[in-house]
């Protein structure tokens, strides 16, 4: 495991052929802990979409190596799930398994096993019963990288993890995003704190409809660089204020 596990070819993306993300080259090396960074509007849920198989290219490619599209597991923002539906952590986390169980198979006793621990990795034991609807943000998103640990995914996408997720919840899933990379997972997620980004993730690639820097998180984050992803974000919206992150 040495080449890149994903990587982009001039892409382009964006939605009824309006293009959001321009002519994006570079890859993702397998462990490697990468942050997308950039200003509101910047396409950065846009290419995680694509990275996930949701949108099309309009142009260029993703090439995926060695990983297949059910070796990626996505998390997209919180609040764009739907959290009404009558559902028990229990099964939501079980639902990481479907790859060996089957959409509608039973689950079997190793992989109960599975979903069981997971749940207690991620803090939530004593919750399995709990439906979905009553969880906090923050236990909600545990109970989501539990499906994610069961799922055993080579390649994680996840949109803002800990946007309105409290402290505490923060600090324990950062540690099990450590240990993915470590197990040679290759994790990208979309974040605002930069403080945090330089803390955690030693790659960033730092996006503005385009690439503004790819590459040592302390490099690509540099002052020059926030400064031309904010002015190349400007120049794409006639209201200033939205891009001023
Ligand atoms: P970010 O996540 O960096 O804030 P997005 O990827 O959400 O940015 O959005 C990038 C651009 O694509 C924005 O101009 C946004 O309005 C547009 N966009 C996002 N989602 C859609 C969609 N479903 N349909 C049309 N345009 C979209
Ligand atoms: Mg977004």
């Amino acid at each position: 495991m040495v080449g890149p596990v994903v990587s982009l070819d001039n892409l382009t993306l964006g939605y009824r052929r309006h293009p959001a993300v321009h002519h994006v080259t570079g890859s993702f090396a397998p462990g490697s802990l990468t942050a997308i960074a950039g200003p509101n509007g910047a396409g950065k849920s846009t290419l995680l979409k694509a990275l996930a198989g949701e949108l099309k290219p309009l142009s260029g490619r993703i090439r995926l190596d060695g990983v297949r599209r059910r070796d990626i597991a996505y998390l997209p923002q919180l609040a764009a799930i739907d959290r009404t539906f009558p559902m028990t952590v229990l099964d939501l986390v079980a639902l990481g398994a479907w790859r060996s169980a089957g959409l509608f198979g039973a689950i079997g006793k190793a992989d109960m096993a599975r979903v069981l621990r997971a749940i207690e990795t991620v803090g939530l034991g004593g919750f399995e019963a709990r439906t979905v609807g009553t969880l906090s943000g923050g236990q909600l998103q545990r109970a989501l990288f539990a499906r994610v640990l069961v799922q055993d995914a080579k390649v994680i996408l996840l949109d803002e993890p800990f946007a309105a997720i409290d402290q505490h919840t923060t600090s324990d899933l950062l540690a099990i995003l450590q240990r993915w990379g470590s197990e040679g997972r290759t994790v990208i997620a979309v974040l605002h704190d930069h403080e945090a980004v330089r803390a955690h993730f030693p790659q960033t690639l730092l996006l503005a409809r385009e690439c503004v820097a790819w590459g040592a998180t302390a490099e690509a984050l540099n002052a020059e660089h926030l400064l031309e992803a904010r002015r190349m974000c400007e120049a794409f919206h006639d209201d200033a204020a939205v891009c001023a992150a």
